[in-house]
């Protein structure tokens, strides 16, 4: 007779219903501005990479350590190369900084709201994860190293998501330099920001910078990232990271992206003044924007947040919508290519338009629609 299953995960495990990714759908025709990709592809150096590619190579393992990669890294931004581990995507960093400086007795602390995969992958861990609410406008509290006094790792993502605004450097620099245990910079959206925190790591040995190539130099698919340090910790890092995250694959084609200078500005600065565009439609249109200094912007309709958010669903317009009690009145909308930018406005302007259609929650079907958007 077969035997019932029965549960041998952790309680962590089975207590958690784990982090929901945004949607990926894959049917064409949809205008896909839900999980910050970028709207142009990457470098033509690194098709031409891939092109040239010889697949038999695949029969052996990649380098452990992405040299070459990091090297490069190296090279750019001025730190030697045992400062750098390369990972697959930043998310497989911010596992491996999790599992390294977190436990049942030694919790993790972040902002809320942030980037909810912070708190998952604690919960995970089977370490207490410390939220500190944000002001009313998105900004760091004054008391934020008083309430982070039990942790050992604090994840501060800078520009932060969903919210897209960049907290004051001088009170990032507060918190390195007062916070006991180690502080995480995620700036995963800072190429389309005025200013990053790299200083830091130089200054403060409890400081890792993390970034990734997902999002500016639109690499979401090849899943490359990296994290800069004092090499004491990155040595750790690589003691606890899988002996080969990074495939063969992407380490070389991360590194192509990485001698296209010219391209990757231009796709910045184009997304910069496109962000703007976008920013003002919306206002045009009655919304709240918060400022924004990343590839997305956090806005809050004039009418309800969760409606709109449907409705352009409806219409094959894919925006975040985050049901927490903090973000439940705003959507977040990635800055799309300009004539994806041009739909989504005329789009909202019908939306809005239509009577009565934005402000009757409960007049929408809602079974499966939206779920994987609701964290
Ligand atoms: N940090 C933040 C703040 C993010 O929004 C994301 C994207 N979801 C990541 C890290 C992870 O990016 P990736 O794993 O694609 O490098």
């Amino acid at each position: 007779m077969e035997r019932s299953y029965i549960s041998h995960f952790r309680p962590e495990v089975d207590n958690i219903s784990g982090y929901t990714p945004g949607e990926q759908p894959r049917e064409a025709g949809i205008i896909k501005l839900n999980t910050n990709e970028n709207p142009y592809p990457p470098s033509p150096g690194v098709s031409k990479e891939m092109a040239s590619f010889d697949a038999a190579r695949l029969r052996l393992y990649p380098d452990p350590l992405a040299t070459a990669v990091r090297a490069e890294i190296a090279a750019m931004t001025g730190f030697s190369i045992d400062s750098i581990i390369a990972g697959n995507g930043s998310d497989d960093l911010l596992t491996i900084a999790t599992r390294c400086f977190t436990d049942a007795v030694r919790p993790m602390a972040c902002f809320d709201p942030t980037y909810s995969l912070y708190p998952t992958l604690a919960a995970l861990q089977g370490a207490k994860c410390i939220q500190i609410p944000l002001t009313d406008d998105f900004e760091v509290p004054d008391d934020v190293l008083k309430q982070t006094e039990e942790a050992n790792l604090f994840i501060i993502a800078r520009p932060n998501s969903p919210t897209g605004n960049l907290f004051h450097k001088p009170q990032i620099e507060k918190i390195c330099a007062e916070f006991h245990g180690i502080v995480l910079i995620d700036e995963a959206y800072v190429d389309f920001s005025r200013d990053n925190c790299l200083d830091f790591v130089r200054t403060y040995p409890n400081v890792i910078v993390m970034r990734t190539f997902s999002k500016s130099r639109s690499l979401a698919g090849l899943r490359f990232g990296y994290a800069i340090a004092h090499p004491k910790i990155i040595e750790g890092m690589i003691k606890m990271k899988d002996s080969y995250n990074v495939p063969m694959l992407t380490q070389k084609l991360a590194l192509a992206s990485l001698w296209d200078k010219a391209y990757f500005d231009t796709c910045i600065a184009k997304v910069k003044t496109d962000r703007e565009v976008l920013i003002l439609g919306l206002k045009e249109l009655n919304f709240k924007v918060l400022p924004s200094e990343a590839n997305f912007v956090f806005a809050a309709p004039p009418k309800n947040a969760k409606n709109y958010f449907l409705d352009l669903k409806r219409r094959n317009i894919l925006v975040r919508y985050f049901p927490t009690a903090r973000t439940c009145s705003y959507v977040r909308i990635s800055v799309g290519s300009i004539e994806e930018i041009s739909v989504l406005l005329k789009t909202t302007k019908e939306i809005l338009s239509e009577t009565g259609s934005n402000n009757s929650v409960g007049s929408y079907v809602t079974t499966g629609i939206g779920r994987s958007s609701e964290r």
